[in-house]
């Protein structure tokens, strides 16, 4: 039993060991969720977070001794296809992450399902189609196309379609695709001198994201004009695919690997050079700063990006 209520330490964040076959072992798997659910059950901090803790807790205030050995694991998937690890828990709320003894990642033992899951089941078509982002971005957003994908995205004949037999719920408001691709008609301007701040390098490399590629190039045009404005020389990455997070959600930990071979050699490039790699998308960064390094703890390319 711990002596204390939480750790007053900073947060450490242990590396993923996915590559470790006992990652995927079903019951060593549901032996960690045990544990994790139970030290949650007891605290209920993260209760408005999002929809994963409140059906982990109606899960077990609704079993037969209100406990959660009474809860059919089965049921655990319930929780784990509504995290989108967004990390939140982890970095708000646990009092209970490592150098604390409970040595609790909420966020990294959902991933650790979504991975066993996709390793054991795949993923269905509309999973599969949606964590493309880059692939459907590049097909949604070519002439013509485009204005087509964004008028049939808003028909309710389409919507009902969709709904029915990709289960995207017909009244989600959906991004609509740009004719303009950011990468395509951004204007950098990297002619202004280099001013070394004291915690900055003073030049910047735009990893423009698919979102802000393909979907709101607006908040990109904006992102230059900020950096033209403080006179901040700055370039683009010269190739780029997706960060991966879409199929780090979906637990394809492959499809991440592939796609971090993709990109890191093009920033390793830049890192090296001495930019600041900036993304204006909070999901692709954390992609970059924190799971990435987490899951290649040994690939000193990714760590220098
Ligand atoms: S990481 Fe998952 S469980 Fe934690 S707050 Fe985000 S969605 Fe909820
Ligand atoms: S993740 Fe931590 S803070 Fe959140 S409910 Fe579980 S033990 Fe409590």
């Amino acid at each position: 039993m711990s002596t204390r209520e939480g750790s007053l330490e900073a947060p450490k964040r242990h590396p993923i060991d996915w590559k470790n076959p006992d990652f995927y072992n079903e019951a060593s798997l549901n032996q960690e969720m045990e544990r994790v659910f139970d030290i949650c059950q007891g605290c209920r901090r993260c209760v408005n977070l999002c929809t994963a803790f409140p059906r982990l807790f109606d899960l077990i205030d609704e079993s037969a001794t209100g406990e959660l050995d009474s809860v059919n694991k089965n049921q655990f998937w319930e929780v784990v296809d509504r995290c989108y690890l967004c990390d939140m828990c982890f970095m708000t709320k646990c009092p209970y992450v490592p150098p604390h003894e409970w040595n609790i990642d909420f966020p990294h033992l959902m991933l650790r399902a979504k991975a066993a899951k996709y390793k054991s089941k795949g993923a269905g078509f509309r999973d599969k189609l949606l964590s493309s982002t880059d692939l459907m971005g590049k097909l949604a957003t070519i002439p013509v196309v485009v204005q087509t994908v964004n008028a049939i995205n808003k028909t309710p004949v389409t919507r009902k379609l969709m709904d029915s037999m990709l289960g995207i719920h017909a009244d989600r408001k959906l991004p609509e695709y740009t004719a303009n691709k950011f990468r395509s008609n951004a204007k950098s301007n990297d002619t202004f001198p280099v001013k070394d701040g004291t915690r900055t390098p003073g030049k910047v490399a735009i990893y423009a994201t698919c979102y802000i590629n393909y979907n709101e190039p607006g908040i990109g045009h904006d992102l230059l004009k900020i950096l033209e404005h403080n006179e901040i020389p700055a370039c683009l990455v010269e190739k780029e695919a997706c960060c991966g997070m879409p199929k780090l959600e979906l637990g394809d930990l492959e499809a991440v690997e592939k796609l971090k071979n993709e990109n890191i050699p093009h920033l390793l490039k830049l890192a090296q050079a001495g930019y600041a790699i900036l993304s204006a998308v909070p999901s692709c960064t954390l992609m970059y700063k924190q799971e990435l390094p987490l899951l290649f703890p040994d690939d000193e390319a990714v760590q220098a990006v």
